[in-house]
């Protein structure tokens, strides 16, 4: 506690050595500036009292006003800047802006001076006070111009791109939509397996808009000192402010706002609570469009505080997947750019063989190749040498990771999703399904998403029966195809989503004219007897609603068959390419 006491004095000591010197020479270099902000630069530009305006790319830009005073203003960076410029007869010079430069090297300097202190530190050899140190320097910015992380440094992840390049707009321009009084979504959350590029993703949104990234993990807040967790997310997000722009990155966000269970229980997660009411105080204090967006990743999501979840907090959920085959032959490709491979690779050929393996792991595979080609001193990576790196990248893997998953399992999963999937399309024209997928997502073994329209506020019994039908239509296609003794466990939780709704159907909605209209929530409730046979009713529907299944799958054994032959070969199909494989 002594020598703790005593480092703290140090790193106040000479973090505000750091700041006042930053602070004054940040003074000196921009002190002939006045900072005005954007809307009044816009107003002088609507008066014509601009005599001049220095651009660049930078955050920043200064320029001349015509009564001598200099400015220095954020930098809008639209695309026709300049020419607004010009047709107000504004001077436009074109070049780097010393202010700018004083503030690089201001951030330098306190860059420094938190080294220095993270080197006493070091000495000291505290390791409470190292560890916060380790937190501090990862909040600031990372690198801000060269080395750019762009959209083409992710391969595959189509439709995660695609909704985080919309938020691209909203960052660079965000006084457009201010325009338009539309409210920018302040966070997102990025959900899927470790590995699969959603660090990279939030990196790239941060690179493609030119804004700085901070970057955080929840689990550097959870061992922390009372308090400080929440005193580290006003830090980051006031350094963000800073910036004006920027992209807020938090890895692990399940660390912070795990589900709360129940209000007495505490679980040594208080903490964490404190943490996250910061984060969630921080969110929703942006004023209007700052052009801060924050991301946050996790590998599950149902295990989140709903508070998260809240519109204005993280309300865009985007999932990143596994690869499936395509997006790991381009995955390959990418990260084989700067190395020699030898004629005889077919990369095609190593994506087929690497079924679940994440992009991390794919990444993991060429350098292994490449560190086994340089260590034999060979000219070219061979196909020898992707074998022999693909074992050691296997090897350490717990047994349940499946990434060498066999051609029988592969279909079973085809024919189980394949089924889903065709009972969904046959119980009505208007259920979209938008994709079927062989390769597990977070929600379960293969993946399979319907959107069951019309998007109404009640069910009709009818709507049930079709999700229940749909539920079962896994086990209906493995039973068909495979046989009665071949049916697997990858069932079991469609049949416990069968088993609910059905449940509810007769025992909560009084759907069923045998059961009646009785209530069985409340008979529980209040300690009635309930040996009346509801258990024996929703087992007699269910099986009922079973048989009919296996029949809609009977009929159109042809479609189940199609289905299940291009998911084995390209493990994932789209919403267009189902309904072509219909359309035959
Ligand atoms: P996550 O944050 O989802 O755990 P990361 O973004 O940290 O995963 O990925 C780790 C590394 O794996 C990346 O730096 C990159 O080299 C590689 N990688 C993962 N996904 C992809 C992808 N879709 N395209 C290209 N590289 C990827
Ligand atoms: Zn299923």
């Amino acid at each position: 506690m002594k020598t703790n006491g005593k480092v703290k004095l140090l790193l106040v000591l000479v973090v505000s050595i750091a700041l006042i010197s930053s602070i004054y020479l940040y003074k000196y270099s921009s002190r002939q500036y006045k900072e005005i902000p954007y809307k009044i630069f816009l107003a002088h530009l609507e008066r014509g009292s601009i005599e001049e305006v220095e651009l660049s790319d930078k955050a920043k830009l200064i320029g001349k006003l015509k009564n001598g005073e200099s400015f220095i203003t954020d930098n809008p960076r639209t695309e026709n800047f300049k020419e607004q410029l010009l047709l107000h007869n504004v001077k436009v010079k074109e070049g780097e802006t010393n202010a700018i430069l004083g503030q690089g090297i201001s951030f330098i300097l306190l860059l420094a001076g938190i080294g220095v202190v993270a080197f006493m530190i070091n000495k000291n050899n505290s390791k409470q006070a190292e560890k916060e140190m380790a937190t501090m320097s990862k909040m600031d910015a990372e690198d801000s111009s060269s080395d750019r992380t762009t959209f083409d440094d992710v391969a595959g992840n189509e439709e995660a791109k695609e909704s985080l390049k919309e938020l691209v707009d909203f960052i660079k321009y965000p006084e457009k939509y201010d325009r338009y009084g539309a409210r920018l979504p302040r966070g997102v959350l990025l959900y899927g397996p470790p590995g699969t590029g959603k660090t990279l993703l939030a990196r790239a949104l941060a690179g493609e808009s030119k804004v700085p990234f901070y970057a955080v993990s929840g689990s550097d807040f959870i061992q922390v000192y009372a308090g400080l967790g929440a005193s580290r997310i006003r830090e980051l997000f006031k350094k963000a402010k800073e910036d004006g722009k920027s992209v807020i990155f938090i890895d692990e966000i399940d660390s912070l706002g795990k589900k709360r269970k129940g209000s007495n229980s505490h679980s040594g997660s208080e903490e964490g609570d404190r943490t996250l009411n910061a984060l969630l105080t921080e969110m929703s204090g942006f004023k209007g469009n700052e052009g801060i967006i924050v991301v946050a990743a996790t590998n599950r999501v149902d295990t989140l505080d709903e508070a998260l979840l809240r519109p204005g907090r993280f309300d865009r959920q985007i999932e990143v997947g596994l690869p499936d085959v395509n997006a790991r032959y381009s995955i390959l490709r990418l990260h084989s750019k700067n190395k020699p491979l030898s004629k005889d690779v077919d990369l095609k050929k190593v994506a087929l063989e690497t079924v679940y393996f994440s992009g991390a792991k794919l990444e993991n595979l060429m350098n292994e190749s490449a560190m086994i080609a340089a260590r034999k001193r060979d000219k070219h990576i061979t196909m020898d040498h992707i074998n022999k790196a693909y074992y050691t990248v296997l090897v350490g893997e717990e047994k349940k990771d499946r990434s060498s998953i066999s051609m029988e399992d592969k279909e079973i999963t085809a024919y189980h999703e394949a089924g889903h999937a065709l009972v969904a399309k046959k119980l009505s024209k208007l259920n979209r399904v938008t994709k079927v997928s062989i390769i597990p997502s977070t929600k379960g073994m293969g993946g399979f998403s319907v959107n069951i329209p019309p998007d109404r506020m009640y069910q009709t019994k009818k709507d049930i029966i079709t999700n229940i039908k749909i539920a079962l239509g896994g086990r209906a296609a493995e039973e068909i195809i495979f046989g009665k003794d071949n049916i697997t466990t990858g069932a079991s939780s469609d049949l416990q989503k069968a088993t609910e709704m059905t449940l509810s159907m007769i025992g909560s909605y009084g759907m069923d004219e045998e059961v009646g209209l009785i209530n069985y929530d409340v008979v529980l409730s209040n300690n009635l007897n309930t040996d009346i046979s509801l258990m024996e009713r929703t087992k007699e529907m269910l099986e009922r609603f079973y048989i009919e299944t296996k029949e809609i799958l009977n009929k159109n054994k042809r479609y189940l068959d199609d289905i299940a032959d291009v998911l084995i070969e390209k493990e994932s199909l789209n919403e267009e390419e189902i309904n072509k494989i219909l359309a035959n």
